[in-house]
C-alpha cells in the first residue's frame, strides 16, 4: 500500500517548487516578441531583478542554468592565466574551482572544510598576495553542505586588497539577504530555479561598474556571453542575446511580484524560521542515535534554504517518502548518498509543507527501523511557535 496520493511535496534544493500563480502566468502562447507589451514586462522584470539583489548596478540576463550563470561571469572577467581565489564550503564550490579552471584560470581554492570560513584566514591570504589575485569567489549558500558563507565577512577582510568580489547566490537569493551595492559585492551569479521560485531556464549576472571596469580587457570574453551589451539593451531580443525566453519572462515576474508582496525581510525571516524548526527535529533525532548529525556543526554557519544531514538509511529513507508519503527530499551529495540526504526549505516552501515534510521522514524512520530519538515533530512546532510570537 502506498499514502502517497494527494499533492506532492518537493523538498529538493532545485529546482523547487513552482507557485500556481507562477505556472499560470508561464501559461500563455507566445506573443509578438517586437511588440510593446512584452518589452515593458521584461524591463519590469530586469528593474526587479535589480532591487531583489540589492543593486542599482547593472544586470545582465542569459537562457541557460546556473552553470551558465558561472560561465557569464567568468568570461567577463578574466582571461586565461588570471589567478582566483575561490573559498571552498562544500562541493558546489569544488565544481565552481574546477569549472574556472576548465575556463583556462589560474585556481587557487581555499578549503573551508565544510563550514564557513574564518575571515582572517582570507585576510592573511591576501596580505601575502603579491596583486595577481583577480578575484575571490564564495558561494553564499553552498548547497552540498548547507553552509551559509558571510559575505559581509568576507568583504571587510579583503579590506583594500582590489580583488573584486564574486558570489554565487544561485541558493541563497530570495531566501537569504543580499544587498549587493551596501556590501559591497561586485558580481552576483543566480538562477531562476531556486529561491526565485521560477523554472529552470534563466541565469543572472549582477555587476557593479567597478567589475565592468576590472573587465574592460576580458580576453575570455565572446559575443554571446558579453555583459555589456546585454545591460545596456534597449530592444528585448539584445536582453537575451536572441530571442527572448518569452514563458519564462511572464514568470519570473510573476514571482519576483511575489517576493514583492511577501517583502524581502518576512521572506528572510520565513527561510530563517524553517530552518530552525528543521534543525530543531534533527537534533532531536539525534539524541537516540548519534548517527543522524546535521552537516553543519556551527548553527552560525547554516544556510536557512538547505539542510544537509547524516541519516544512516538515507537512501531507503528518501525512497520510502517519496514512494510511500508523496516527500521528495534532496540526495546527499558531495558525500555519501547512502548515509545522507538534504532537506530542502528553499522559495516557496510554508512551515506546513515542512511540518509535512519532517512528519514524513519521520514516519519513514519509523517504518524502516531507523533508531531515532523522540520529540522531533514537537521539537519543530515549538520552534516555528517561538517563531510566530517573535514577529507579532
Ligand atoms: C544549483 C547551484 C548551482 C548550479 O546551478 P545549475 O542550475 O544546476 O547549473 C551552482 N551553485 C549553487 C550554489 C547552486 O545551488
Amino acid at each position: 500500500m502506498t499514502l502517497a496520493a494527494g499533492h506532492p511535496i518537493l523538498a529538493i534544493p532545485g529546482p523547487s517548487p513552482v507557485p500556481d500563480r507562477v505556472l499560470r502566468a508561464a501559461h500563455r502562447p507566445s506573443p509578438d516578441i517586437y511588440g510593446d507589451d512584452l518589452a515593458a514586462v521584461n524591463h519590469d522584470l530586469i528593474a526587479r531583478l535589480k532591487w531583489v539583489a540589492g543593486t542599482d548596478a547593472h544586470v545582465a540576463p542569459y537562457i541557460g542554468n546556473g552553470h551558465a550563470g558561472w560561465e557569464a561571469a567568468a568570461a567577463n572577467l578574466f582571461s586565461r592565466g588570471d589567478a582566483v581565489l575561490v573559498l571552498v564550503s562544500g562541493y558546489f564550490g569544488t565544481l565552481w574551482a574546477a569549472h574556472l579552471a576548465g575556463m583556462g584560470l589560474a585556481v587557487e581554492t581555499m578549503d573551508c572544510a565544510g563550514t564557513a570560513l574564518d575571515p582572517a584566514r582570507l585576510a592573511d591570504r591576501l596580505a601575502r598576495d603579491d596583486g595577481s589575485i583577480r578575484a575571490v569567489m564564495v558561494c553564499q549558500t553552498d548547497t552540498a553542505t548547507g553552509v551559509r558563507s558571510d559575505v559581509t565577512a568576507i568583504r571587510a577582510a579583503m579590506g583594500d586588497h582590489p580583488a573584486l568580489l564574486v558570489v554565487d547566490a544561485i541558493a541563497a537569493l530570495g531566501c537569504a539577504p543580499m544587498q549587493m551595492d551596501a556590501w559591497g559585492v561586485d558580481v552576483v551569479i543566480a538562477a531562476s530555479q531556486k529561491g526565485l521560485m521560477s523554472p529552470p531556464g534563466t541565469a543572472f549576472v549582477w555587476f557593479s561598474d567597478r567589475a565592468a571596469q576590472a573587465g574592460a580587457g576580458a580576453g575570455l570574453r565572446t559575443p554571446y556571453w558579453d555583459w555589456g551589451a546585454r545591460a545596456q539593451a534597449q530592444a528585448l531580443w539584445q536582453f537575451w542575446g536572441g530571442t527572448p525566453p518569452v514563458q519564462q519572462i511572464f514568470a519570473l515576474r510573476e514571482a519576483l511580484t511575489m517576493i514583492a508582496e511577501e517583502t524581502l525581510p518576512t521572506r528572510w525571516a520565513r527561510h530563517e524560521a524553517l530552518a530552525r524548526a528543521t534543525w530543531a527535529a534533527f537534533d532531536a533525532w539525534g539524541q537516540g542515535n548519534p548517527a543522524i548529525a546535521l552537516a553543519v556543526a556551527d548553527a552560525g554557519a547554516r544556510a536557512p534554504s538547505v539542510t544537509a544531514a547524516h541519516v544512516p538509511g538515507a537512501e531507503a529513507l528518501r525512497a520510502y517518502t517519496a514512494t510511500q508519503m508523496g516527500v521528495t527530499l534532496g540526495i546527499g551529495i558531495g558525500a555519501d548518498p547512502a548515509t545522507a540526504l538534504r532537506v530542502a526549505h528553499m522559495g516557496h516552501c510554508n512551515a506546513a509543507m515542512l511540518l509535512a515534510t519532517l512528519g514524513a521522514m519521520q514516519t519513514a524512520m519509523a517504518a524502516l527501523g531507523i533508531a531515532h530519538g523522540p520529540g522531533a515533530i514537537e521539537a519543530a512546532c515549538a520552534a516555528l511557535a517561538r517563531h510566530g510570537l517573535s514577529s507579532l
